[in-house]
């Protein structure tokens, strides 16, 4: 179950964190991943490593999401090499933490390119050869804050909210032509994301955790995994959330 032999999947932000272990696990389902990141070379090379490791098949390229010109670059480029793309996973994110009152304009500005405009920039160069085969999946990592707010997350929040707006619209627009749009909300998981936080923070989330733990990287792809594949052909426009109960 839940093979993807022959398929190629694009994972932003594939190399670290959540993104790592969905690319390999995608792999190890028999997908070849190309992983874009933004500008750490060093996680990349040794994301690669790992995958090939364990015979599995990926690549990674440098690639900033928010550069929609260079997506468009970039999505052309693996298509036309790799012979199609079946698989978006819309990963890459930043959060700028701030109470509304100290947030600044770069901060929202910064947030948006990333988390929400560049969604929009893959979604629209995937979709392409998505069309063309007739098939494709798009899979959109939200967060439990956006259906829930949290504060201190205002711009981070807006944007994750923004992300299931975008999932049910191109849910809609594109179920005719055999492409599944659908978002995952992870709760609090263990990643460089999440380990600035303070001690104190840390434990009021896990207390408010039903599973009474943190989440694990893994446990946010083996829902990526799902949609990824065929046996998911009747899920469309919905949010899987992995959050250990926090949010019902
Ligand atoms: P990390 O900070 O650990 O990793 C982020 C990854 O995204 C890195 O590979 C980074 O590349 C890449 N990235 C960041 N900005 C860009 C960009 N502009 N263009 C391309 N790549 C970029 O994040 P997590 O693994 O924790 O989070 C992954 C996703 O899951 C995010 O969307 C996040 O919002 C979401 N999420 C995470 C939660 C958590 O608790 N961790 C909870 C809910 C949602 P590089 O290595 O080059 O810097």
């Amino acid at each position: 179950m839940f093979r993807l032999d022959g398929k190629v999947a694009l994972v932003t932000g594939g190399t670290r964190g959540i993104g790592r272990s969905c690319s390999e696990l995608l792999a190890q389902a028999g997908a070849r991943v190309v992983m874009a990141y933004r500008g750490n070379a060093e996680a990349a090379q040794e994301a690669v490593a790992a995958i090939e490791a364990a015979g599995g098949q990926a690549e990674a390229v440098q690639l900033d999401v928010a550069d929609g010109a260079a997506v468009d670059a970039v999505i052309k480029d693996v298509t036309k090499r790799l012979g199609g793309l079946d698989i978006l996973v819309n990963n890459a994110g930043i959060a700028r933490d701030q109470l509304l009152l100290r947030v600044k304009q770069d901060e929202i500005d910064q947030t948006f390119a990333t988390n929400v405009a560049g969604a929009i920039y893959c979604a629209k160069a995937a979709i392409r050869p998505m069309m063309r085969a007739k098939a494709g999946r798009i899979i959109n990592l939200s967060s439990v804050v956006g259906e829930t707010g949290n504060p201190g997350q205002v711009v981070y929040s807006a944007s994750k909210a923004a992300l299931l707006g975008l999932t049910k619209t191109l849910a809609r627009e594109y179920a005719s032509r055999g492409i599944t749009v659908n978002a995952v909300a992870p709760g609090y998981i263990d990643t460089d994301m999440t380990s600035s936080l303070s001690d104190e923070i840390k434990e009021g989330i896990v207390s408010s955790t039903p599973l009474g733990r943190v989440g694990r990287p893994e446990e946010v792809a083996a829902a990526v995994l799902f949609l990824a594949s065929d046996e998911a052909g009747y899920v469309t426009g919905q949010t899987i959330r992995v959050n250990g109960g926090m949010y019902v």
